[in-house]
């Protein structure tokens, strides 16, 4: 690298946010602005369709950090991200909504935080999510507590993918063979020193959320399934109940047998088929959903693609998919 590594990076995932890119850009400038420190915005297009691209581009005319990092096509929130903090270059790297919702001016706290502790990741934690649909608050509460059971309770509640990273961090990242980890699981699981800095959610400024229930529910299935082999227990459990249910039915047909009422007896024979084929089901799906795991492990597809990134010294650096990263990082 020629240029020298800033101090701090900003990761913006965007998709389709035209609407509310102007106003993101002026916010964020504002505070970084004021720090007074070298910086670079690394926006991360993913894919948009939108006046996004144009957007990005003319801000870029007046405002030298702002470095745009165009996938080939919709990767997803998570591959976004990814794609952005293996290419940051600062010393620390913050990751933040492109909506709003994430105030930008916590980075000042998250960054005098991280110094002033010397720590390597800091969250901020949504302390107050008054403004978000009920829905969602109900939601969000279901999956923080799912994920702290299983992963454990070094993942903090309510943070989402608005945090800190130290370089060290970024590079532990780096050397995960995982092509599109959950970060907010695999962050805390990473183990380095952390803390935590409050702030309010608000409302989105402009446009629609690009995460429907499909998404939600997506990403906690992610979740349980890339931390947590439970369920397949489940599978255990239940095939363990059924067991002890037909046993319970096979003694009552024998005894109905012996009492000669047998014909009577197809009620019991009924249930018991549904019940049993409903089990076998549901364990196949549980493995099927593991299955399809070891499967896109086995293809080990990149999970995103860049087409273009503005910096040229990083061009240069990295080539153009996740797996080029891995193989640099293991050289
Ligand atoms: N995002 C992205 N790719 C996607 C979906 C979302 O880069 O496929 C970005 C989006 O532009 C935003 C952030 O991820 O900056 C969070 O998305 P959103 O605000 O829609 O999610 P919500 O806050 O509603 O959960
Ligand atoms: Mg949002």
């Amino acid at each position: 690298m020629t240029r020298p590594e800033p101090a701090l990076s900003v990761v913006v995932p965007m998709f389709n946010e035209e609407s509310v890119l102007p106003l993101f850009a002026r916010r964020l400038r504002a505070v970084l602005d004021a720090l007074d420190e070298p910086y670079e915005v690394l926006a991360v297009d993913d894919g948009s369709t939108d006046g996004t691209a144009p957007g990005l581009a003319g801000l870029r005319a007046r405002w030298p950090q702002l470095r745009v990092l165009r996938l080939r096509r919709n990767s997803g929130h998570q591959a976004a991200l990814v794609a952005g903090l293996l290419r940051a270059r600062g010393r620390y790297v913050v990751s933040i909504d492109a909506d709003l919702q994430d105030p930008p001016e916590t980075i000042v706290e998250l960054l005098r935080r991280a110094r002033a502790d010397d720590l390597d990741v800091v969250y901020a934690i949504r302390a107050d999510r008054s403004r978000d649909t009920r829905f969602k608050r109900w939601t969000a509460a279901g999956y923080y507590r799912l994920v702290r059971r299983l992963v454990g309770k070094q993942v903090p509640a309510q943070a989402g993918d608005f945090r800190l990273l130290s370089r060290a961090a970024v590079e532990a990242l780096r050397e995960l063979p995982e092509r599109s980890p959950v970060l907010r699981l695999v962050v805390p699981w990473l183990g380095f020193p952390s803390g935590e800095v409050a702030y309010q959610r608000e409302e989105r400024a402009a446009g629609r959320t690009k995460y429907p229930l499909s998404r939600m529910a997506g990403l906690a299935a992610e979740s349980v399934t890339s931390f947590s082999a439970a369920p397949l227990r489940v599978a255990t459990w239940l095939g363990l109940a059924g067991v002890v249910i037909c046993g319970v039915l096979v003694v009552v047909t024998v005894v109905a047998w012996l009492a000669g009422v047998t014909v009577t007896g197809w009620p019991s024979l009924y249930v018991a088929i549904l019940f049993l084929g409903a089990l076998q089901l549901l364990c196949l799906g549980l493995l099927g959903e593991y299955v399809a795991r070891i499967y896109t492990a086995v293809q080990a597809r990149p999970a995103y693609f860049v087409a273009n990134d503005t910096d040229a010294d990083a061009d240069a650096a990295v080539i153009t998919d996740g797996r080029a990263e891995l193989a640099d990082s293991l050289r």
